[in-house]
């Protein structure tokens, strides 16, 4: 099917719908078609909730290029492109290397089709584009305590992909602003617009979501990988999403927005994992994120959302009080916050995190300006001096230098 030539990015949700009217009209017209069809997959993928074994569908043919799931591809690849041109693409080979393994690992054969690309954006998300595109935000793999949990949920988003759900909810729906939403959604350009409202349009049914947990739980174990650690993913996003409270507090997540999280999501996944144990993949999993950590961390300080932030370091000091980056982190959201109290409990952070033997430098700089705003002349001297002993070739070497001036006496 000839696509239109629309190379314009899917920066508002009436965009896409414009330049791919023909094709979006056909789609529709034929989703009963293609629903007709049927895919052969939902017999393979039907297994009880009881049972780990599974028997799954083989890899999925490319579809033919003048049909229309062809078309819906053919749009995918072309987001995939734009994605990799992305400056939110993070390209870094070595960690999309661990994650094409990780999925390798979960989904087998299926591994050949699926493509993983890093995206750099604070926010807890994942994606799977039917034409094997998995997006990773940066914000996700912040928050993953172990490979085990990362495994989860990547074997959840390989779950909606091996029973294709987004296919499925895209042949459901009738409105085509709601259609090229659901285009937009899988685009890297989607996720500058509000992307919470964009995917909460889109969310998965409440039996695809069972599904693909269920699927996604033997995924894991099958790799060997402790089930129970799927439970935590949803209750740790749970907690931090619960600080900030109100109706809308998991809508203005992305993932929440398009994984409706019931109050016994956490149970049933504690019950799919039966309590076989399994691996955790802590140290692996550090390994491969521990380049990135310190630059995530400091884009979720930036993200502005200190209740969430705070719940998220909170958490992670009470398992690791001595993670230094982590101190200056939270150090920093008190800093930033101002709130009552929060300037010692701010001084109380970076002086530990500074003095630590793994000090990101950053720190030294985030006391003096917090020293120079308690009024502490001296200290803040010292910090900054440290500070600039340690990075020289800083890029605001220059502007620290002129602080140190004003604060001579
Ligand atoms: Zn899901």
């Amino acid at each position: 099917m000839p696509l239109p030539n629309d190379a314009s990015p899917l920066t508002t949700p009436a965009g896409p719908a414009r330049g791919r009217r023909g094709f979006l009209q056909s789609a529709c017209r034929h989703c009963f078609g293609l629903g007709a069809l049927g895919l052969g997959l939902g017999a393979a993928a039907q297994t009880s909730p009881e049972s780990p074994a599974l028997t799954l569908p083989g890899r999925f043919p490319p579809p033919a290029l003048d049909s229309d799931e062809g078309g819906l591809w053919a749009l995918m690849d072309r987001e995939e492109q734009r994605l990799r041109r992305s400056p939110f693409a993070l390209r870094d080979p070595a960690l999309t290397g661990y994650l094409q393994d990780l999925v390798c690992r979960l989904g087998g054969e299926h591994c050949a089709d699926v493509r993983v690309h890093v995206v750099s954006n604070p926010s807890f998300n994942a994606t799977m584009a039917p034409n094997g595109m998995m997006q990773v935000w940066s914000g996700l793999l912040l928050r993953m305590d172990n490979e085990a949990q990362l495994a989860a949920v990547l074997g959840h988003e390989l779950g909606h992909y091996l029973e294709r759900h987004s296919l499925e909810r895209l042949r459901d729906t009738r409105s085509r602003a709601a259609v090229a939403q659901f285009i937009g959604l899988f685009g890297v350009a989607g996720m500058v617009a509000n992307l919470g409202i964009t995917a909460s349009m889109f969310a998965f049914t409440r039996d695809q979501e069972s599904r693909a947990d269920r699927l996604g739980m033997t995924l894991m174990q099958r790799a060997g990988y402790d089930g129970a650690q799927a439970a935590l993913v949803w209750d740790n996003l749970l907690g931090e999403m619960r600080v900030t409270g109100g109706d809308d507090a998991g809508s203005r997540n992305p993932l929440l927005a398009t994984h409706p999280a019931p109050a016994n999501r956490r149970d049933e996944l504690m019950r799919l994992a039966g309590g076989r144990g399994g691996e955790l993949g802590a140290s692996a999993f550090e390994a491969a994120i521990r380049g990135h950590r310190l630059e995530w961390l400091l884009a979720e300080v930036r993200r502005g959302q200190y209740e969430q932030s705070l719940a998220l370091f909170n958490r992670g000091l009470t398992r690791s009080p001595d993670d230094a980056a982590l101190r200056f982190a939270r150090g920093e959201v008190y800093r930033l916050r101002e709130g009552p109290g929060d300037l010692e409990s701010a001084a109380a952070d970076l002086v530990r995190a500074s003095a630590a033997p793994q000090a990101p430098v950053q720190a030294l700089r985030a006391l003096g300006l917090l020293r120079r705003r308690q009024g502490d002349v001296q200290a803040a001297a010292a910090a900054f001096e440290q500070y600039l002993a340690r990075a020289p070739q800083a890029s605001d070497a220059a502007l620290i230098q002129t602080y140190l001036t004003q604060l001579q006496p």
